[in-house]
């Protein structure tokens, strides 16, 4: 249930995003709430989409970027200028 709602917000921040980027982050921090609430933890594929440290809505290209370093993908977030890294 709490999953659920947190994937939804997902989705509606990655349809807002275009337009309005701040509500894009207002989402993200809805599911984060939601997620601590409830102690259920964000996927780990919607995680890839937020920003671990300043936890803004990311997106590839546009104010996230991505990189591959060896076994490892490099996300640095545009907005704070700091990295995550992923295994691959
Ligand atoms: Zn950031």
């Amino acid at each position: 249930m709490a999953r659920q709602r947190i994937e939804r917000l997902f989705e509606l921040a990655g349809q807002e995003f275009d337009g309005h980027p701040d509500r894009s982050n207002r989402y993200v921090q809805l599911a984060r709430q939601i997620g601590m609430r409830h102690n259920v933890r964000i996927p780990k594929e919607l995680k890839r989409r937020m920003c671990r440290h300043c936890h803004s809505y990311l997106v590839p290209g546009s104010n996230a970027q991505v990189r591959l370093r060896g076994m490892y993908v490099v996300v640095t977030c545009l907005i704070c200028e700091r990295q995550m890294r992923y295994p691959y």
